[in-house]
């Protein structure tokens, strides 16, 4: 054997000696969507529960709302299933867009389900969900007339399924950031409100039908009740709430209601894992 050829075997035989790089670990491809509505059944099978375990399920109403959307309970827990689904690596099941809204029944364009028909067709919902291989439920409810029976039949489900369910109210959760970026409280169809849908549907904001005698103070605990509601727009406190229709806080507002539910449900699914409750 040549030299040349020697040194050349040498050369080779000590390059492939030397390790290779380390390779970062594959990381999943990204998903086109994360919209049950627009997976195709296949897909959904190869994700579920191999490679995601979570889904977000917006539960909403359709009912007036001040100057904003009918849609609004529907449009905003949609938005925040959206902004938050990467983050706590979750598919989205469709909105229920139909709740329990009898009280407003009276305004244009409100549709309300009795409960007798909306407390089963939401506790199937769910248990369909659970057969399907989710371990972790999240229900994002846009709605206080639904709250009452969304928690009994979440733990209804979470028991006979034995996967664990958590039933979030954006507004009651997000009660510090109305504070601080309003510097007062909110209201149904108030400031709060108002501004989570101005900050993505702003087309759809109509403040120049609004009048500061279109809001009414809810009633305190017990004192009186009106049926139906004299005003779609609530004030949690009297002389507070009032919508302000103000882009920059609409889109500050935004921001920091879905890292506080983002938070929520990632620190929530950490507890369960920890305290080892329905962990299959
Ligand atoms: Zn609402």
């Amino acid at each position: 054997m040549c030299k040349p050829v020697l040194f050349a075997i040498l050369a080779v035989i000590a390059w492939s000696a030397v390790p290779a790089p380390a390779q970062a670990p594959a990381s999943p491809k990204p998903l086109a969507t994360r919209e049950m509505n627009l997976l195709c059944w296949q897909e959904i099978g190869e994700l579920v529960p191999a490679r995601i375990s979570t889904v977000l399920v917006p539960f909403g109403s359709l009912e007036p709302h001040g100057v904003i959307p009918n849609g609004t309970d529907n449009l905003a827990p949609e938005a925040m299933a959206r902004a938050i689904a990467e983050r706590v690596d979750a598919l989205i099941a469709p909105t229920l867009n139909y709740g329990m809204t009898a009280s407003m029944k009276a305004f244009p364009g409100a549709v309300s389900i009795p409960e007798d028909a909306y407390a089963p067709f939401a506790e199937a919902v769910l248990r369909n969900l659970a057969d399907q291989g989710f371990r972790n439920i999240i229900v994002l409810n846009g709605h206080g007339g639904n709250t009452a029976v969304l928690n009994a039949v979440s733990v209804r489900v979470a028991n006979a399924a034995k996967i664990r369910i958590l039933v979030v109210n954006w507004w009651t959760l997000a009660d510090d950031i109305t504070k601080a970026v309003f510097k007062q409280n909110g209201g149904h169809a108030g400031n709060n409100e108002t501004a989570y849908i101005q900050a993505f549907l702003p087309q759809h904001i109509h403040p120049e039908r609004y009048k500061p005698e279109m809001a009414s103070p809810n009633a305190p605990a017990g004192a009186y009740m009106a049926a139906p509601v004299t005003s779609s727009i609530g004030l949690y406190e009297k002389g507070q709430g009032y919508p302000t229709f103000d882009p920059a806080q609409a889109k500050e507002y935004f921001q920091r209601v879905n890292d506080r539910v983002a938070e929520l449900v990632i620190e929530t699914i950490k507890k369960w894992d920890l305290a080892g409750v329905y962990v299959k």
